[in-house]
């Protein structure tokens, strides 16, 4: 159930809201918008009488939410949510970049690409330290090691970072580098690892498993968004079909299907998504026109020579020719290419 209540409403008109929402054992969650404040309801719901909360001071309107997912639906929330991210704004109008390899491989190799990229004007690098991999024998990633090198480019370069968390015992780790804690395919069904990324205050790029339905990544969000943290910015990557000619399959009619059902930001991996590399500025392009609020795109200054994904990965000169073809799409279709503004 969702209440809706004036914006300007008392304090003391909120927490009699809120009191009695806790007195049916449920959750509150105060949601501000543009025109009203929404306060959503998790826990035994249906146990909530609608005409005692209609009667309440500064209440406006008592809506049932017909959906599974609550907290992140339109219906709770109606404009865009935007995500701030050391001053730079993820959502609404803005077009994002989040580029960088894999993984992380080397001090020397992570320094050289995020040097690259930000001259690029690229706020959001990305760079596994924690793989999760297919195969037992595959490159794991350098781990530890891999986390202080981002820390030191970071520091040293000024980018934003992005890197995965595998599982729980990392999380305090991680969330100490990460400017967005990545959690990755394998584990968007992972519910004690979704929960504990939704206590810390960081923002969350969650990547669609891969048979995953986009209902059930709504659900995986709803984990996240349900212990207060509402940074979260979801990523279709591809999904598995019948189809080998590709990696996976990009279903980009997550994208508008998620933006009419959720308020959250929506990203495109196009890299993992179709998985070969002089392919993937085609599927960044129909992403972006489909309306994605950014893209996440493995790139590397030497390929051929990654230790995971090189395939899928592009080098400098690829990916600048992309980035210029995103400057002319992006007012196509009124968003802004979010490049060059680090604080
Ligand atoms: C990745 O981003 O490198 C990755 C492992 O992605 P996914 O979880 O989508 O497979
Ligand atoms: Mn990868």
């Amino acid at each position: 159930m969702l209440i809706l209540m004036n914006l300007n409403s008392p304090r003391e008109d909120i927490k009699e809201v809120k009191n009695k929402i806790i007195s049916f054992n449920c959750t509150p969650h105060e949601i501000p918008g543009a025109s009203k404040l929404a306060i959503g309801i998790t826990g035994p719901s249906e146990f909530l009488i609608k005409e005692e909360f209609q009667l309440l001071p500064s209440v406006e309107e008592v809506i049932r939410v017909t959906k599974k997912y609550k907290l992140v639906s339109r219906q709770m929330k109606s404009e865009d949510t935007i995500i701030d991210v050391n001053g730079i704004k993820i959502g609404g109008d803005q077009l994002t970049i989040i580029a960088g390899p894999c993984s992380v491989e080397s001090r020397d190799q992570i320094f050289e690409i995020a040097g690259r990229l930000k001259e690029m004007g690229v706020n959001f690098l990305r760079g596994g330290a924690y793989k999760p991999r297919s195969s037992p024998y595959a490159f794991q990633g350098l781990k530890e090691k891999g986390l202080e090198y981002l820390s030191d480019v970071k520091k040293e370069i000024g980018i934003n970072i992005v890197t995965e968390v595998l599982n729980q015992s990392h999380i305090e780790a991680v969330a100490e580098v990460a400017d967005i804690i990545q959690l990755g395919a394998r584990n968007m069904q992972n519910y004690a690892l979704l929960e504990e990324v939704g206590k810390t205050q960081k923002p969350i790029l969650l990547k669609r498993g891969m048979s995953a339905t986009i209902e059930e990544l709504l659900l995986s969000a709803e984990y996240i968004v349900s212990q207060q943290n509402y940074n979260v910015i979801l990523c279709e990557r591809g999904i598995r079909t019948f189809e080998t000619a590709t990696r996976n399959t990009l279903d980009l009619n997550a994208v508008p299907v998620i933006k009419k059902n959720s308020h959250l930001p929506i990203f495109v991996d196009p890299s993992h998504g179709i998985g070969i590399w002089d392919k993937v500025p085609a599927m960044a392009m129909a992403a972006v026109a489909a309306g994605s609020d950014g893209l996440l795109i493995e790139v590397h200054t030497n390929p051929e020579k990654a230790l995971s994904d090189g395939y899928q990965t592009l080098n400098l000169a690829s990916f600048k020719a992309l980035i210029e073809k995103l400057q002319e799409l992006a007012p196509v279709i009124n968003k802004k290419l979010n490049l060059g503004n680090y604080e």
